[in-house]
């Protein structure tokens, strides 16, 4: 079964009682699933888990059969609450730089440029490409955030909000390039939003996660899904 794997996973922050016990999840290749649920319940925290930034979980994480995160082939695009930027970069460094990292190294110079100025104009910040993130709005950093995550072709891509600093009217936008965007490419996609209206819109399933650490997700079929 290709897809993302997530089996048996336990998180215990230091001092603290479990923020996800015994969890079980697949996402098939190329499928996205959208996460609702109540503040604290352990969303952000599963999708950390599966970026590799928890240190310490108790389960197994696996990628077509790889496990993650220690398979660093199976590369990761996260675009985190907080957005995640390098303040002392530039917007076409900061991607430059996770570009460098996830080793988008088969690429030219001249394209992984091209790429990033591609991505920029897609989420419509082409023109601050020279700018520092502190100097941009929540909404610009927001696209930033996703511009990076979109320009390393990641297998799994995970976001968490990643539309809630923007405007009714630009969120609508980003939606529809996202959506255009994600179907170009093979990713499989966990989507955590606030916005119940955005998870049937991104959702082929929708998952409803519950502080109930008994019985924490419940998967549904979306039929009104029609990317
Ligand atoms: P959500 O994203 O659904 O709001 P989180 O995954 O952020 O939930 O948090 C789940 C639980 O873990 C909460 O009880 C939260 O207080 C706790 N938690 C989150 N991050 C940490 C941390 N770094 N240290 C200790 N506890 C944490
Ligand atoms: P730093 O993080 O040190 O500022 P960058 O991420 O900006 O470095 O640049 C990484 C690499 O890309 C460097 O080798 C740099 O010379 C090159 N580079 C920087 N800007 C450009 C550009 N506009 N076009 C092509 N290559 C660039």
């Amino acid at each position: 079964n290709r897809g993302l794997d997530i089996r048996n996973l336990t998180v215990e922050y230091q001092g603290g009682q479990a923020a996800l016990k015994s969890v079980d999840l697949f996402l098939p290749e190329h499928s996205i699933y959208t996460i609702l649920g109540p503040s604290g319940c352990g969303k952000s925290t599963l999708l950390r888990s599966i970026a590799g930034l928890v240190k310490t979980y108790h389960g197994e994480i696996s990628y077509n059969g790889k496990a993650l995160p220690e398979q660093d082939q199976v590369l990761i695009g996260l675009v985190p609450q907080n957005y995640g930027l390098l303040p002392w970069k530039t917007v076409q460094s900061n991607i430059r730089t996770a570009m460098r990292i996830s080793n988008s190294g088969t690429l030219t110079k001249q394209q992984q440029e091209q790429r990033i100025t591609n991505w920029l104009e897609s989420m419509g910040i082409a023109d601050l490409a020279h700018r520092y993130p502190l100097s941009l709005s929540g909404g610009q950093q927001q696209r930033v955030a996703i511009a990076r995550a979109f320009a390393i072709s990641p297998q799994i891509m995970l976001l968490d909000e990643p539309f809630s600093a923007l405007d009714a009217i630009t969120r609508e936008e980003i939606q529809r390039i996202f959506l255009g965007n994600w179907n170009s490419l093979p990713t499989t996609t966990l989507f955590v939003t606030h916005d119940v209206e955005e998870a049937i819109l991104l959702g082929e399933k929708i998952i409803m996660m519950t502080s109930n650490k008994e019985d924490p997700l419940i998967v549904m079929d979306n039929p009104l899904f029609s990317i």
